[in-house]
């Protein structure tokens, strides 16, 4: 069959490497000059690595993502490392990526809550029962039994910090579950950054045949009568017997005009929140004891709720010494974060970095760059199970496959494969 993939994110990529196995003619059309989508990264000339537009990294967990590298030959290049998570706590951080850590952090107490939260967290790693969960917001579960002290110290920053003010307390409790009981503290990376990977697999692609088009945007898929789907760009104009959309539910319906009923009432009322991040690379390290992951409550006063610092994860030896942070938040798109540009933003962040290393000085800032996206991270509400679209659209021949269709686990790379092999056997 003639294939169309709209999108060369991991999705369109998964999908093009298992039809094209299959012996299927496949079109890739990715609207950037470059494959990874979200996970995609950039490089200044003194770089040897890339660094990824939104910081991304790769669990021992993720089963679908690892056994793909094997089938690429790309799995030795995957590094795993543990670089140290930590918790902020009457305004200093303590590590929490250990049980020696989690007992010696005091933001709990000595006593009956950390206790529940031990119990609580072990009993979440052992059930696979998320389907009952799912009746339950992450909130009012935890409340009850882990208790109000060890929701609010633990558990509400992180979704506060996902999902906003306006969200956090709406999202179910499966989503929670899914996030405790599939992470680890190991994370991992491909040697050279993650767009490295892209343009391995790529290649891979091409050398298979797989026609890959980049700065292709398409303009619309339609239909033409019963079996042949076409595809437009602005300039050219082609006819397939299946095609995958991997976008944003919104932007498919914009592609798919004659999408109408039910299945576009449904994608409409899926729920996201976008995201905004600067990157920033500074002449000294941000960190003065090599933290990497921070989790900032709301309530701490810092002007973003993620900050990562890249180099205590992979060395600043490959990005020429430079330190390199991430600082970001995800925000309604209406935010004014995503019109500001990197100067003002940056202006905004500065007293941040100060609160994380009072000897912060501006003068250690050599550049930075801003990335956005109105779509980040989808919304699962309570009994979220009932609101996942079908990979397979009222069109025939026409399928569709985003972050919107994984579901009860937090939307990520690995989760794009898995969807991919679902979406790859089902057509
Ligand atoms: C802030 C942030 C942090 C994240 N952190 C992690 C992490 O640590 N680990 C992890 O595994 N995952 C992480 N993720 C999630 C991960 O990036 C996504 O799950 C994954 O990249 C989604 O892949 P995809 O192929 O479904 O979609 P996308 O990557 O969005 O790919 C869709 C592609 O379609 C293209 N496209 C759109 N419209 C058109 C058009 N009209 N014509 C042609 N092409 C088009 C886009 O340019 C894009 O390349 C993070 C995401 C964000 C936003």
């Amino acid at each position: 069959m003639r294939i169309a993939i709209i999108g060369a994110g991991m999705c369109g990529l998964t999908t093009a490497w298992n039809l094209q196995k299959k012996g299927h003619d496949v079109t890739i059309f990715e609207k950037e000059s470059i494959p990874g989508g979200l996970a995609s990264g950039f490089r200044e000339p003194q770089w040897e690595n890339y660094v990824e537009k939104f910081y991304h990294h790769w669990f021992k967990t993720d089963t679908a993502l690892m056994q793909l590298m094997k089938e690429l030959d790309l799995f030795p290049e995957v590094e795993f490392k543990k670089p140290t998570t930590v918790m902020f706590y009457n305004g200093k951080f303590y590590p929490f990526d250990s049980i020696p850590a989690a007992i010696l952090y005091p933001g709990l107490g000595f006593g009956i809550n950390k206790i529940r939260f031990g119990f609580i967290g072990l009993y979440l790693k052992l059930t696979k029962n998320w389907k009952s969960l799912e009746k339950f917001t992450a909130e009012s579960w935890m409340t009850k039994y882990a208790g109000a002290a060890v929701y609010h110290s633990m558990w509400e920053p992180m979704m506060v910090g996902k999902f906003g003010e306006q969200y956090a307390h709406q999202v179910n409790m499966a989503w929670l579950w899914a996030r405790i009981y599939s992470r680890t503290t190991q994370l991992g990376t491909y040697r050279g950054g993650m767009q490295s990977f892209f343009s391995a697999f790529t290649a891979k692609l091409r050398e298979r045949g797989v026609n890959i088009l980049f700065n292709s945007a398409i303009r619309s898929v339609s239909k033409n009568g019963e079996i042949d789907l076409i595809v437009e760009t602005e300039d050219q104009t082609s006819h397939f017997d299946r095609v995958i959309i991997t976008t944003s539910p919104k932007s498919f319906l914009d592609l798919v005009p004659e999408i109408t009923g039910s299945y576009r009432d449904q994608l409409q009322s899926l729920k996201s929140i976008g995201a905004v991040v600067l990157v920033v690379s500074l002449k000294r390290p941000l960190s003065p004891k090599g933290y990497y992951w921070y989790n900032l409550p709301k309530n701490a006063g810092f002007p973003f709720l993620a900050l990562v610092e890249h180099t205590n994860f992979v060395p600043s030896s490959k990005f020429h010494g430079e330190t390199i942070i991430y600082a970001g938040d995800y925000l309604e798109s209406e935010h004014e974060y995503f019109s500001l540009s990197e100067r003002d933003l940056l202006q905004r962040f500065i007293p941040g970095f100060q609160k994380i290393n009072p000897e912060f000085s501006a003068d250690w800032i050599l550049n930075c760059w801003k990335f956005s996206t109105y779509y980040a991270q989808p919304i699962p509400f309570l009994n979220h199970s009932a609101n996942i679209p079908d990979v397979k659209t009222p069109i025939r021949g026409l399928y569709f496959a985003s972050m919107s269709h994984i579901y009860p686990w937090d939307r990520g790379t690995n989760y794009s494969v898995e969807l991919a092999n679902h979406l790859s056997s089902v057509i």
